[in-house]
């Protein structure tokens, strides 16, 4: 079947209502629980195999996070679909008000390699709970995951409902002339662009989760051991290959060569030097990014770690001394390499902060409200936590996204089931009263009223 037929297939599907009822929805949403629950280790050895990333880690934050997702569907759906009645204006008197969710109809969902399960299938979680028809484009650069996504969802799907294309740069501009009702895309600000761009050419809303460089703040009376702890937790979970990761660390100057030393021990108390792929720690996904990453390594000043291995795409957490001018934080780092900035005055670090485009994330550790108001409102950012690195996303009452570069929509939760609904006004009115005074002709009594 060609994409075209593919797609026209789905939106005959939509018409007809097949995903209109809460028990088709709820239905589709135990389908894919059960799909994901059956094949948990086929899909967490497609990961190792695409990137060698350890078991239980995958199994947390691929297997764990999704079947979670949907549980949260299952259970609220029910209320979400129900109209939610408004008020009613007084120059709209009498009738009543109601805003109805109402899927888009087929939409198209375009991930990105890194967190290859979640990211593809957060998204359909919400498009099939709000009743749309789903597209979904794996990323080529897990190609393994990506033929086991579509092995497992031609199996357990009818491809009129929910269905994979696999492929890469030209297969997703194929896509991206269909005419979808929404876009969702999870990837780099450059790729958002030319989505938005094709979007643009038949006015498809898009929602688009981007990346950035999320910076992580410890103030002068944060509790530096945790700090320290979760900021590298943060850096070496998927070794560094996380949107949301720490991509630099701005301590306190009077914490820098604390902050240098509990780096070591919470590094050594993490992989005691055993970095075995697929069991302790993350490959990176390919030749390409290792070179990337080697390249920033080679133009920075290395702290500590900084060992790699080509023919095992391994790079070891590395800390950088670093400058707002290295080549190291002109980019997003998206690997294992966290460089370290000093601060003295916080209005200047919220300045320079302020100054570079909004990162997805943003992290501080401090106890002083003062501070925390001071950087929360001082700095634009997608979302974030205080006094822990990554874990907002965990919640599915919190709406994940990004703002300006870093991205638009968001979703996780109702947040999703709202991101892939329409939103529609209807107002009821009684056929009486029906007085003239609104209806032509227009004469100067009329403005009495
Ligand atoms: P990418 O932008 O290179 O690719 C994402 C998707 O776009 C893939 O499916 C790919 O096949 C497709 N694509 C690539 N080039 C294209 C082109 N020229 N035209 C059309 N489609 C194209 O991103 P990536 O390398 O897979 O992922 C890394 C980036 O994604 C990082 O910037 C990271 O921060 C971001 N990201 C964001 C989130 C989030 O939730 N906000 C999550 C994960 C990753």
């Amino acid at each position: 079947m060609t994409v075209s037929d593919l797609i026209q297939t789905q939106k005959a599907a939509h018409k007809k209502g097949a995903m209109h009822s809460l028990k088709a929805r709820t239905d589709m949403l135990s389908r894919l629980r059960t799909m994901i629950s059956t094949h948990e280790k086929e899909l967490c050895d497609a990961i190792a195999t695409d990137f060698g990333k350890p078991y239980v880690e995958s199994y947390i934050t691929e297997i764990f996070t999704v079947l979670q997702e949907i549980d949260f569907h299952l259970k609220h759906l029910k209320k979400w679909i129900k109209p939610e009645s408004a008020g009613t204006h007084v120059t709209v008197f009498p009738s009543k008000s109601e805003v109805h969710h109402r899927p888009f109809g087929t939409v198209l969902v375009i991930s990105a390699w890194n967190y290859p399960v979640h990211l593809s299938l957060m998204p359909v979680i919400g498009a099939l709970s709000a009743g749309n028809t789903v597209v979904l484009k794996p990323s080529e650069l897990a190609a393994n995951t990506s033929a086991t996504l579509k092995k497992l969802i031609d199996q357990y799907f009818q491809n009129q409902v929910f269905s994979v294309v696999e492929g890469a740069v030209e297969e997703t501009q194929d896509l991206l002339k269909q005419p979808f009702d929404k876009i969702f895309f999870t990837g780099s600000s450059r790729v958002g662009k030319i989505v938005m761009k094709a979007a643009a050419e038949q006015l498809i809303p898009v929602s688009l989760e981007l990346g950035g460089k999320s910076p992580a703040i410890i103030h002068s009376d944060a509790d530096l051991e945790i700090a320290t702890r979760r900021i590298w937790w943060g850096k070496t979970i998927n070794a560094g290959q996380t949107c949301v990761a720490p991509d630099y660390v701005m301590v306190h100057e009077t914490l820098k060569s604390s902050f240098i030393e509990t780096s070591r021990d919470v590094l050594s108390s993490f992989f005691q030097d055993d970095y075995r792929c697929g069991e302790n720690y993350t490959r990176i996904v390919n030749e390409q990014h290792f070179e990337r990453l080697k390249e920033l390594l080679n133009s920075s000043f290395v702290l500590f770690g900084g060992t790699v291995n080509r023919d095992h795409l391994f790079i070891e957490p590395t800390l950088i001394e670093s400058e707002w001018t290295d080549q190291v934080m002109q980019e997003e780092i998206f690997g294992p390499l966290l460089p370290l900035l000093t601060y003295s005055d916080p209005d200047e670090m919220v300045e320079q902060i302020r100054s570079k485009p909004a990162p997805l994330a943003l992290y501080l550790f401090t106890n002083s409200d003062p501070i925390q108001q001071k950087v929360f409102t001082g700095i634009s950012f997608g979302g974030g936590c205080l006094n822990e690195t990554i874990s907002h996303l965990g919640n599915p009452h919190l709406p994940f996204g990004g703002i300006g570069n870093s991205g638009m929509g968001s979703y996780h939760g109702k947040h999703s089931f709202d991101t892939f609904s329409h939103k529609q006004s209807i107002l009821k009115k009684p056929v009486w009263p029906d007085p003239d005074v609104r209806y032509p002709p227009y004469d100067q009594e009329k403005l009495k009223w």
